[in-house]
């Protein structure tokens, strides 16, 4: 097992490390940036090291600065938490060719898997269910016609290297294809330095189905079952929980399995996350493979009562799973919600500045992970989540019951978050039933505009 563990990450997901790393006894170190200097989580690292100003490009995305880092604190091995360079596979060579351990998977794993194509095709052969579509990068306009034809419209073209939703246009009829696959390719080729596209049919109506699933490294992986993330906004999931609500258990079970076989198929060490969209009729589309341990990992720790993060590590020192698949359970229902410092009433504007007030719940099957604290201040640097809460209880409705009072006890001041917002989105009929898809929020809140 390592010694000692370098995070090259900050907030909430820095200080959820440090509590895995310290629980398995090894030791940690924090970079963070000048902006972070007073970062409530670097006082439970070991210690701590500034990288750099708080632009991320100057700091949390400097490989070379975090490898220097890691060498003079003689840490063994680094936990890129998620975001920055989480799913950087030249990250995760550079971590090889300097001997730490990079905990994830090898960068061929996370090269092969997080290519859209490349994951595609090693779906279909691993039997896990992938929209139809073109069998690769589409590179003759006729062939392109013709699979959108077959599959149907509307259809969605998409960029390979695709992400943060970006290099994506909706197509409703054979008139606008061109265009669309011409400005999603010169989108993509800006944004990520490849400009290959290609087609799937476009499901209107679907809802977030994603499974969680930890890989050997050796060719096994096990599930750690699903999560529904149905109420997002601008493709930003805000309510997470485990298990999906309303969906025939063995449909269930066969893509969980399939999405196990796919880690397992590209040798994967880690956590992974495969995303699914579920229609109307409960079949399932993959949509893409996150090689990282995800924000809303912690629905699934409480139902499985298995720590993600320690299994990460785990695998990461050579070491096999704790468990296997037959031991793997699930136990009550969980809910989380992200709390983020936005003004809801004013278009989700970011709110940096000083803490005055934060007064998290408590009470049974409550969970705060969080890394904010009365006196605090939020630097405008980074994203607006200063915390999860997530609930715990034996069913759907008793967890969205404990949510809603922990909601209720949950003071954090001046700024504005979006607390009041769960509030409201707890209560609403499309939630409380589980009758909704990915577009339901923005529905909502454009209604009340
Ligand atoms: P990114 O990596 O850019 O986030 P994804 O493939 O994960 O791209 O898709 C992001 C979001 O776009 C999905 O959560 C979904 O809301 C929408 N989307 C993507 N593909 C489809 C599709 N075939 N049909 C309907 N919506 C889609």
């Amino acid at each position: 097992m390592f010694d000692r563990i370098l995070i090259a990450n900050r907030g909430e997901i820095a200080l959820r490390v440090i509590r895995a790393c310290r629980e398995l006894g090894i030791s940690t170190v924090c970079v963070h940036s000048t902006a972070d200097a007073d970062g409530p989580w670097l006082e439970w690292a070991d210690e701590s090291i500034c990288i750099g100003p708080g632009p991320a490009a100057d700091s949390y995305l400097r490989i070379d600065r975090i490898i220097s880092a890691a060498e003079c604190a003689k840490a063994d091995a680094i936990h890129p938490g998620y975001g920055f360079l989480a799913e950087n596979a030249e990250f995760a060579t550079v971590c090889r060719d300097c001997e730490i351990a990079f905990i994830g998977p090898s960068p061929e794993a996370m090269a092969l898997l997080g290519d859209k194509v490349s994951c595609k095709r090693m779906a279909r052969k691993a039997g896990t269910p992938v929209f139809p579509g073109t069998e690769g990068e589409i590179d003759d306009p006729e062939e392109a016609r013709q699979v959108a034809e077959e599959v149907g419209y509307p259809v969605i073209v998409k960029a390979s290297a695709g992400g943060g939703g970006r290099g994506m246009r909706v197509v409703e009829n054979e008139a606008g294809l061109m265009d669309a696959i011409e400005s999603a390719a010169q989108e993509a080729s800006a944004a990520f330095g490849n400009g290959s596209v290609y087609i799937e049919k476009y499901l209107a109506k679907a809802r977030h189905f994603e499974v969680q699933t930890i890989g050997d490294g050796q060719g096994g992986a096990v599930h750690l079952f699903e999560r529904d993330c149905t109420s997002q906004r601008r493709h930003q999931k805000l309510i997470e929980e485990a298990p999906a609500p309303n969906v025939d258990r063995a449909k269930r079970d066969l893509v969980c399995e399939s999405a196990a076989r796919l880690i397992g198929a590209a040798n994967y060490g880690g956590a992974a996350t495969v995303e699914f969209l579920m229609d109307e009729h409960q079949d399932f589309y993959m949509l893409e493979v996150n090689t990282r341990v995800q924000v809303e990992h912690p629905v699934t720790e409480m139902i499985t009562g298995i720590d993600i993060v320690q299994e990460q590590i785990r695998v990461a020192a050579g070491e096999p799973l704790s468990v296997s698949q037959d031991q793997i359970k699930v136990n009550g229902h969980a809910i989380e919600c992200r709390i983020n410092a936005e003004d809801p009433d004013r278009n989700f504007m970011p709110q940096a500045g000083l803490i005055e007030t934060f007064d998290p719940p408590g009470g049974l099957g409550v969970r705060v992970d969080s890394h904010a604290r009365a006196g605090y201040r939020i630097p405008p640097n980074y994203d607006s989540m200063i915390g999860k809460l997530i609930v715990h209880a034996p069913t759907r409705d008793q967890a969205i019951a404990r949510m809603q009072e922990a909601l209720r006890q949950f003071r954090i001041g001046p700024m504005k978050t979006t607390i009041g917002l769960h509030r409201r989105m707890l209560d609403r009929p499309e939630f409380k039933t589980a009758n909704f898809d990915i577009k339901w929020v923005e529905n909502w809140l454009a209604e009340q505009a």
